[in-house]
């Protein structure tokens, strides 16, 4: 059977292996010519010669920056060298890292014969001889030890997320490669959406909200007929109907007519759902409230099936062919379509500094001010009194739990559809904004 190697995009993939291992004639392989960087051609480029090992420093110093441009973009780049001493791979997983990107490594573990065999064949070069491929299969061997499995290889240690080792020859000349998207990119789907901002356990103004917009409940699940809802998160704690709040948006997800990005709040539940110790404040307390009044079955089903849905929501969404990004706090452009716990830090909290401020909330440094990416990034968590485009950038949370509106933004339509809050069901700890 034909192996396939999975991976995943954008992603940093490194080619481990000496020199003659068949780098260069894998990545030729399965990647295009755009997304190989290859030492040899870069030495080609600054000195019109592949083989002149004096070039090599200027080639990967061009590698790099060609590497940090490609990798800011979010395009998954191949860097073809030997990468076998543990110091050159450090620097390609630091730079992953700080791009937010996956790291991959592929390595060539096919032997020293078979490299000095396929070097013999080749011109002559200072790297590809005897003595240098010898002391790079031992560098190679000093970091994996034969025999090393892929689940938990040595290569994962230095930072690599997924590594994949290829031992034998032959099944260098045929493996296949499949690349997985994140699950934070559904450019395919285009909506329209109905963007919700945070319910807050407002089952009530959820309904008339969704109602307005033209969803209609059939067996106990909210759809529309051509259109998909889209909650932004914090459907729970504070007001009177968190569970409720989310099990709906639960309900219209599995039957696709809706997705939903979590908030900080359902991952404070999350937390809690994992037994975690969780602090019973901001509202918490009214949410676990609402659990412990169920008798022990329905309480052990709803947590089980909450927790499993929890887990699948992915952090962000691209969504509309890039067009429109959606976090509860926000996403920044430089995060957009990638997945760390940076990436996940920012669509809960936002951009933080750390610091907290005179109400005891997080200081927040206003990502949207100087936002100037090309998406459209529609968010909440931050309560405010009108939702007001900002640079591309639009906040729907209005404070409905604590008596003000609960927002909806039609996309692409870009028109706003709310309604107003039956009452006031929780004090804000700092007045609303905006
Ligand atoms: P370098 O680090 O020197 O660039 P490399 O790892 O990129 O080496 P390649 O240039 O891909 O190595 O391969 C070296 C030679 O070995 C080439 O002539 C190639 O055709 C041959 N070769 C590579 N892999 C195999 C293989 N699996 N079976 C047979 N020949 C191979
Ligand atoms: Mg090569």
């Amino acid at each position: 059977m034909t192996r396939t190697l999975s991976i995943p995009t954008p992603s940093l993939v490194v080619l481990v292996g000496p020199s003659g291992a068949g780098k260069s004639t894998l990545a030729r392989r399965l990647f295009a010519p755009t997304e190989i960087l290859s030492s040899d051609a870069l030495r080609a480029m600054v000195r019109d010669d592949e083989n002149d090992m004096g070039a090599t420093n200027d080639a990967f110093e061009v590698l790099h920056l060609v590497l940090e441009k490609r990798l800011a973009a979010g395009r998954l780049t191949v860097v073809d060298a030997t990468n076998v001493r543990q110091g050159d791979r450090a620097g390609l997983v630091a730079m992953a890292k700080r791009h937010h990107v996956t790291p991959v490594a592929i390595v060539l573990d096919v032997g020293l014969d078979a490299c000095l065999r396929h070097n013999a064949t080749r011109q002559h070069r200072g790297e590809a001889s005897t003595p240098y491929v010898t002391s790079q299969h031992e560098s190679l061997r000093r970091a994996i030890p034969e025999g090393a499995s892929d689940v938990a290889h040595p290569l994962k240690r230095e930072g690599f997320r997924v590594v994949h080792v290829l031992h034998d020859e032959a099944e260098h000349a045929s493996v296949t490669l499949t690349r997985t998207k994140l699950d934070v990119d559904r450019r395919e789907l285009q909506g329209p959406f109905d963007i919700i901002g945070d319910v807050h356990g407002c089952l009530d103004e959820l309904t008339q909200l969704l109602a307005r917009l033209g969803y209609a409940p059939s067996d106990g699940v909210w759809s529309h007929p051509s259109r998909t809802a889209l909650f932004l998160g914090d459907l729970v704690d504070r007001g009177p109907a968190s569970i409720g709040s989310l099990k709906l948006a639960q309900a219209m997800v599995e039957r696709g007519h809706a997705l939903m990005v979590p908030g900080n709040h359902e991952a404070r539940l999350e937390r809690a759902l994992a037994g975690k110790n969780v602090k019973r404040t901001h509202g918490f307390d009214l949410t676990m409230a609402e659990l412990e009044s169920m008798s022990g079955p329905e309480r052990r089903v709803t947590e089980a099936s909450l927790a499993s849905f929890l887990h699948t929501l992915p952090s962000h969404l691209v969504l509309d062919g890039g067009e429109l990004v959606v976090a509860h706090a926000g996403m920044k452009q430089s995060l957009q379509g990638r997945d760390s716990g940076t990436v996940k830090a920012f669509a809960h909290y936002g951009d933080t500094t750390g610091e907290t401020d005179a109400y005891g909330l997080p200081v927040r440094l206003d990502w949207a001010r100087d936002y100037t990416g090309d998406a459209v990034v529609v968010y909440g968590h931050t309560p405010v009194l009108e939702a007001e485009w900002v640079n591309g950038t639009i906040c729907i949370d209005t404070g409905c739990v604590f008596g003000g509106r609960l927002t909806a933004l039609r996309w692409p339509e870009r028109e706003l559809v709310q309604v107003p809050a039956a009452r006031r069901y929780a004090e804000p700890a700092r007045p609303l904004s905006g």
